[in-house]
């Protein structure tokens, strides 16, 4: 096992509560990589002897972003409906229904390809664990593959059999149910750590949500739910009866709603990309945050409701338009994300912390909002090995 030390880091987050502040920030700071892992954080004046360093001239470290709702298994392009949108159209839910028929039509080569690019693209702006979903597929043979390609890329895949009813069910939305939790189930399971449903009008009512996610914990399969995106509805409060890791959206709570995911300790996943390309109003993260509520920042990358890969992005937004400070922005898109996917491992850099860190071309992480758009990822540790 060779050691790397990185010296001459500006500042270094290591989300390290510890330390007092939200972030754990170190100045003029040091770091140890030990293999895969963080071996040593501290001072430059402190750090210990390695087999190499590296001097980062006074850029900034901070964790990898922990990127915990993605939709990456997907073929063709909506940019035609996003036109649309832009020009008074309202989002519905179902413009999936385009996306299954170009992603049934796909082969595995340009599903696993596309999926290869989009991680790519991921990583070079500084993400170093996802979450990928399948949803496009809607068939037990398509449902299957796409979480069978998903895990080519990452452990965090999440089964969403219950994206939509697909258009050949649409009289038989309770046979579509039965399928997502009977055989499209079994097939699913062996490639899945978790399981969604999207609880919304227009998808899937608490019911028919409760029953898919009973189905798939009775599996193993943890918990999470896309919820409250579009109106108040029943998505949140089933999340915090069933358990769940997380509910993602949040975009319309009421005060009981903000209550359940304090009390059960429930992540709020928020996705402003999404209101940003959809042009939707934010959800109130400033009163999630102050009720105490874990929140986490995702990009929700798909090709429909907004397809952007970018963590940075998000947390532009969550600063500029939900009243995120920086901190509290980079913390969710860090800690927040970790915490929606219960990885201890990740979203930290403190001894024995697996080793994935960006390193921003800037002397802050408060670059990351107040310079929105640059591309400031220099480079991105995954497990150690720059990538
Ligand atoms: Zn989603």
């Amino acid at each position: 096992m060779t050691s790397l030390l990185l010296t001459g880091i500006g500042s270094l987050v290591t989300n390290d509560p510890a330390r007092g502040d939200l972030l754990g920030e170190v100045q003029d700071a040091a770091l140890v990589i030990d293999g895969s892992k963080v071996g040593w954080v501290g001072s430059r004046r402190d750090a210990p002897a390695a087999d190499a360093a590296l001097d980062l001239g006074g850029r900034a470290v901070i964790p990898g972003f922990v990127d915990s709702h993605s939709h990456l298994v997907f073929a063709g392009d909506r940019s035609e409906e996003f036109e649309a949108r832009m020009t008074g159209t309202p989002y519905s839910a179902g413009g999936i229904r385009t996306t299954v028929a170009a992603t049934r039509a796909a082969t595995d080569e340009q599903l696993t390809a596309n999926v290869s690019r989009l991680v790519t693209e991921m990583r070079r702006q500084g993400t170093t664990t996802v979450e990928i979903k399948s949803g496009y597929g809607l068939t037990v043979a398509d449902e299957a593959r796409a979480l069978a390609i998903a895990g080519q890329f990452t452990d965090e895949t999440t089964y969403l059999g219950a994206h939509v009813v697909p258009s050949e069910y649409a009289d038989d939305p309770a046979g579509y149910v039965e399928l997502v939790t009977g055989p499209m189930l079994d097939a699913a399971a062996k490639h899945s750590r978790w399981i969604d449903v999207f609880v919304e009008r227009g998808a899937f009512d608490a019911d028919q949500g409760r029953a898919i996610l009973e189905s798939g914990i009775a599996r193993g399969i943890q918990a999470r739910v896309h919820a409250n995106q579009l109106g108040e509805g029943p998505g949140v409060q089933l999340a915090c009866e069933l358990g769940a890791a997380a509910a993602d959206h949040c975009t319309y709570l009421t005060d009981a709603d903000i209550d359940a995911l304090a009390s059960t300790g429930v992540v709020a996943g928020l996705l402003p990309a999404i209101e940003f390309s959809t042009r939707s109003p934010y959800p109130d993260a400033r009163r999630l945050i102050d009720a105490g509520v874990t929140v986490a920042l995702a990009t929700d990358c798909n090709p429909g409701s907004g397809y952007s890969s970018s963590m940075p992005f998000c947390i532009a937004l969550a600063v500029r338009e939900m009243h995120l400070t920086p901190a509290e922005a980079l913390w969710s898109a860090t800690a927040g994300g970790a915490a929606s996917l219960r990885r201890t491992d990740v979203g930290h850099l403190t001894p024995g912390a697996r080793a994935d860190l960006v390193v921003l071309d800037a002397p802050s992480h408060l670059h990351l909002s107040y310079r929105p758009g640059v591309p400031l990822v220099s480079q991105t540790f995954i497990a150690g090995r720059p990538v």
